[in-house]
């Protein structure tokens, strides 16, 4: 939607903006976004510009492209001045400035927010900014499965309206990809069973290489057992992890940082927690450990903290007033995306791609909380502006017809015709635990060998049918054009954590637990090539800093 409205803006009157999305846009998981969006506003108190690239490079394990990276943190400010301007009711401070709490591995308190609800403040303020604009056609509940193109150029996607299940062509001079994270491809996450890795398939089914994909966020604390995000904001403001024993076993991890290193480093913390016996369980057998939020004032927490408290109570019967709550490490955010240049233009001319589905890289190996909804923001309205630009100055290009016809006989004549002969729900089931079991916190060859065949013998016998046959909204039919789509991205995102023969950020190997700066200080890119995936690396931009040993 912030890509949406700079097109507007940039093009008034001289462009149509169709924003196509498979939910109402208010159902997209940003609205779920909790603690906070980072950006420096008062260097006059002591935050800077360097002290958040260092952060962020830092927190990446250096394989962040430090160029991004400052061309993001010197463009975040503007963007949370001009979301106040078109009505954000960010937070306050007494005197009366926007509010900012400290995140994980930020050395300011420099995320702003709006309780904990900031996504869902921020998408109601571009929706409403974007209902502003003539210029701008919402298509909701249209289902894109299909990038065209023509003579190297985009042309533009094909899309299912959900509605009544017709098929229709959006021709396009310039688009911009902005379908969020990989989302659900393991079962205990914090995303929206909506959130799948379409946009990302797509785009690799198109040609696009997809960048970094072995990085996989474990963000530290999910509620067990359901897997809810208890944000990060509530270490922020002062909660404390602890073992069964009561020990803030986070003191033994990261001396300074504690409660507050990066997620990659609170995740193993955690992770080893329990595999060491300091763990406990739940009666089905979950393993968790606790946060503990009764050392905070009580108003802290239900001023600032209101949604995890309720969200506390009403899923779990656990007030955190006076109890602690039971949380593990849970899949919360995919570092690496469709490779983008730092204008986020990907390798097809006239397709951009911004937010979580693309990878500029400003979050490297692991990213740091709050600041993936500021990129989204920054990138936003870079890749809107350009897509305008582009639209402008070009000739239409046709998508191929023949393209077009197959894919609609993919989707209506294959899928919709012979009888389903896996149920696909199982298969999601079965990819979901092969992700949970072989690509999680801590990884080895072996075993991620094994993840890997099984997802391609799941794949070489993965005949999906769909059972209903109905046009009208045939979620089932759309389901298993997800289920496919996460398939293909598992299968890169696994062959990708094999390739990579160190440990850096997110990614950690007990069979290589180095980061090797000599031989893998590169972004892996998989391209789709007949008959499998192949791997190439491009440099990563070192600007400022040099790489050295990551503490906190
Ligand atoms: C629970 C939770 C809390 C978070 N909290 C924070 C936080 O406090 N601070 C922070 O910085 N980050 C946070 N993050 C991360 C951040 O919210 C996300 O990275 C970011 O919001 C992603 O935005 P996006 O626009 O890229 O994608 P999304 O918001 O996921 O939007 C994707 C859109 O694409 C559409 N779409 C997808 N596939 C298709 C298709 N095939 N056809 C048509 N449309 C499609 C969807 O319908 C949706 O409208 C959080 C994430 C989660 C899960």
């Amino acid at each position: 939607m912030r890509a949406a409205i700079e097109a507007a803006r940039t093009g008034r009157g001289k462009v149509r903006v169709a924003v196509v999305t498979k939910t109402q846009p208010m159902r997209s998981h940003s609205v779920s976004a909790e603690g906070g969006t980072a950006a420096v506003l008062y260097p006059e108190e002591g935050d800077s510009f360097e002290s958040h690239i260092w952060d962020t490079v830092k927190g990446s394990d250096f394989l962040a492209d430090q160029d991004a990276v400052e061309r993001y943190v010197s463009l975040a400010p503007l963007e949370i001045i001009q979301l106040e301007h078109w009505g954000m009711p960010w937070s306050r401070r007494k005197d009366g400035k926007i509010a900012q709490r400290y995140f994980g591995g930020q050395s300011y308190p420099r995320a702003c927010y709006a309780e904990d609800r900031v996504g869902f403040y921020e998408m109601s303020t571009l929706y409403d900014t974007c209902l502003k604009y003539d210029e701008i056609v919402f298509y909701d509940e249209w289902y894109a499965t299909k990038i065209l193109k023509n003579n190297g150029r985009f042309a533009g996607v094909v899309a299912m309206n959900l509605k009544n299940g017709e098929p229709a062509v959006f021709s396009a001079k310039a688009g911009v990809l902005a379908t969020g994270g990989a989302g659900r491809i393991y079962s205990f996450a914090t995303f929206g069973h909506s959130s799948t890795p379409d946009g990302y398939a797509i785009a690799f089914r198109a040609g696009m290489p997809l960048k970094d994909m072995e990085f996989v966020q474990f963000h530290p604390t999910g509620l067990v057992p359901s897997g809810i995000l208890i944000t990060e904001a509530s270490r922020g403001e002062g909660g404390i992890l602890r073992n069964k024993n009561g020990e803030r076993f986070m003191e033994r991890y990261a001396p300074k940082a504690k409660d507050l290193a990066p997620r990659d480093i609170v995740s193993r913390a955690m992770v080893t927690e329990i595999r060491e016996g300091r763990g406990l369980k739940t009666e089905d057998g979950e393993d968790y450990l606790l946060l503990d939020l009764t050392v905070l004032e009580p108003e802290i927490v239900k001023k600032r903290l209101t949604s995890i408290r309720e969200i506390c109570i009403r899923t779990a019967n656990i007030d955190p007033l006076n109890e602690p709550i039971p949380v593990r490490p849970v899949a919360h955010y995919y570092m690496g995306g469709v490779d983008v240049n730092i204008d986020g233009a990907t390798e097809l001319p006239g397709l951009w791609a911004a937010g979580e589905v693309s990878c500029v890289s400003i979050n490297g190996a692991n990213r740091l909380g709050s600041n993936s909804t500021s990129e989204c923001l920054v990138w936003g309205r870079i890749t809107g502006e350009l897509a305008a630009r582009f639209a402008m100055t070009h000739q239409p290009v046709e998508p191929v017809k023949e393209d077009v016809e197959l894919e609609e006989r993919r989707i209506f004549d294959k899928l919709l015709g012979p009888a389903p002969r896996l149920n696909p729900y199982n298969v999601k089931r079965e990819i979901q635990s092969i992700m949970e079991r072989h690509f999680h916190v801590f990884r080895e060859q072996e075993s991620m060998e094994e993840g890997l065949r099984k997802l391609r013998n799941l794949r070489a016998e993965m005949e999906l049918g769909v059972e209903d046959k109905s046009r009208y909204y045939n979620t089932n039919l759309m389901n298993v054009l997800e289920i496919e789509c996460m398939i293909d991205v598992c299968e890169v995102i696994g062959a990708a954590a094999v390739h990579r023969r160190e440990s850096r950020g997110a990614h950690a190997r007990v069979d290589y637990p180095k980061r090797d700066d000599e031989n893998w200080l590169n972004h892996i890119l998989a391209y789709r090539v007949v008959g499998g995936i192949e791997f190439a690396y491009k440099q990563v931009v070192l600007t400022k800093y040099k790489p050295v040993e990551r503490t906190y």
